[in-house]
């Protein structure tokens, strides 16, 4: 059997699908790179935002016009919630929910292994991401994500420390990703926390570097903390805090209860305190109903004093299972798009200030690999650089960061061209 997969949305997706592709490989089903050769495709859903689950609809359709005989399995989180609608789309053969691959091989039709509870293998490249939790237990109002995946549940530890043993020796670079991952072993006996999972990694993992995905700042303990200032060269020195909003009455109305202006804003200035070089990220929603210009104001001046290097700034998604709906009006088009955009410029401004400081400086830089004439590579501090095309470099190396006029880094490796591991 010839299978064709395609994922949408993030990181923990696009591990779900490799879970799912090496269970039906071992089971004897062949992986190709097109609908055209594929008997049936595996596609794996998303329902972060109404307009990711209609590029999903649409990307069905279109690989049943390209191969007409083609059977589609639809997975993941548009599945978990779906009304019919995907089930109705032509050549949909299955609909579930969520990510099983004990049930994807029953819905094509083969009879596999149990489920090696491992991946041993990653599309090929420096990055490897290792899903170390699924779910959450929080509600916040404009999420659908819960609903599609439940409650926390974490992998245990020496499972993950199995995998990324076996990853790390192909990968540089290994990203910890999940659903909350800064909840992982609340739900275990005896509780464990992000910061022993990491330690355990840094532990008994040689060499790797690990980053950690999307993770809400104040779970981001001391132990965690030490292990960002104590081990750079094992844990990137790299935050994705989810900040969608500098109000607290905005945050109210959003269900994030686990954090405020202040306690977000002390703990970041604590880590930019501790870290020489620190890429701090946020996701912003803006134009959460009923948002007012002095909660768009408390945002942009959070934003104004936190270091940040980049942001990700998502105008609101009414979604229609989510409880925000009933929080008021959606806001005016051009009121959401204004702030957008004033977000979106401070975000430029202050990245390329960070960039410009990095200048000079070194860098632990994982090489990523080469695509339009160029060496591209990726800092501790997540900085996109890159290195004069006409060399060969080590997979990691230490370099010189060179800014250049048109605001990016080039990078040189240090002299002794030393492996950082
Ligand atoms: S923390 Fe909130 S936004 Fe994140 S997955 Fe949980 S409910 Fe959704």
């Amino acid at each position: 059997m010839r299978v064709y997969f395609h994922t949408f949305g993030c990181k923990t997706n696009q591990y779900d699908t490799e879970v799912v592709r090496q269970a039906l490989e071992s089971a004897g089903a062949v992986s190709v790179e097109a609908p055209e050769h594929a008997d049936v495709a595996v596609i794996n859903s998303c329902t972060v935002t109404h307009v990711g689950e209609a590029k999903m609809r649409s990307f069905v359709r279109r690989i049943h016009r390209r191969q007409p005989k083609l059977q589609t399995v639809v997975m993941g989180c548009a599945a978990a919630v779906d009304n019919g609608t995907i089930a109705g789309l032509p050549g949909v053969r299955s609909v579930l929910g969520g990510v099983d691959p004990a049930a994807v091989l029953n819905a094509v039709g083969l009879e596999g292994e149990p489920i090696d509870p491992i991946l041993r293998s990653f599309p090929r490249g420096a990055r490897a991401w290792v899903k170390i939790q699924d779910g959450c237990d929080e509600h916040c109002t404009f999420c659908a994500t819960t609903v599609a995946r439940g409650a926390n549940r974490s992998r245990p530890v020496e499972e993950i420390v199995r995998e990324a043993r076996v990853l790390g020796a192909h990968h540089q670079e290994i990203v910890l990703t999940g659903v909350h991952i800064g909840t992982y072993g609340r739900d275990v006996r005896p509780a464990t926390s992000l910061g022993e999972l990491v330690e355990a990694l840094i532990t008994n993992v040689a060499g790797t570097r690990f980053r950690l995905s999307s993770v809400e700042a104040t779970e981001v303990d001391e132990r965690l903390m030490e292990l960002f200032t104590g081990a750079p060269d094992r844990l990137a020195s790299h935050l994705h805090a989810p900040l969608q909003s500098g109000s607290d009455r905005v945050l109210r109305r959003m269900g994030r209860h686990w954090y405020t202006n202040a306690s977000y804003r002390s703990r970041c200035e604590a880590l930019a305190a501790r870290l020489p070089t620190f890429g701090l990220g946020a996701d912003v929603i803006v134009g959460f109903p009923g948002e007012t210009s002095e909660d768009h104001r408390a945002t942009c001046s959070l934003i104004e004093d936190l270091p940040f290097t980049y942001l990700h700034v998502f105008p609101y998604s009414e979604r229609p299972d989510a409880s925000s709906q009933r929080l008021g009006p959606p806001m005016q088009p051009d009121v959401v798009a204004a702030r957008a955009a004033e977000l979106r410029a401070m975000a430029d401004h202050k990245a390329a200030a960070y960039r410009e400081q990095r200048g000079g400086g070194m860098a632990d830089v994982v090489v990523l690999g080469r695509s339009r004439g160029r060496v591209r590579g990726l800092t501790e501090d997540f900085l996109d650089v890159s290195f004069p095309a006409d060399r060969r470099y080590p997979p990691r190396c230490r370099a010189t960061l060179h800014h250049r006029a048109d605001g990016s880094l080039v990078a040189e490796p240090a002299a002794n061209r030393e492996q950082v591991a």
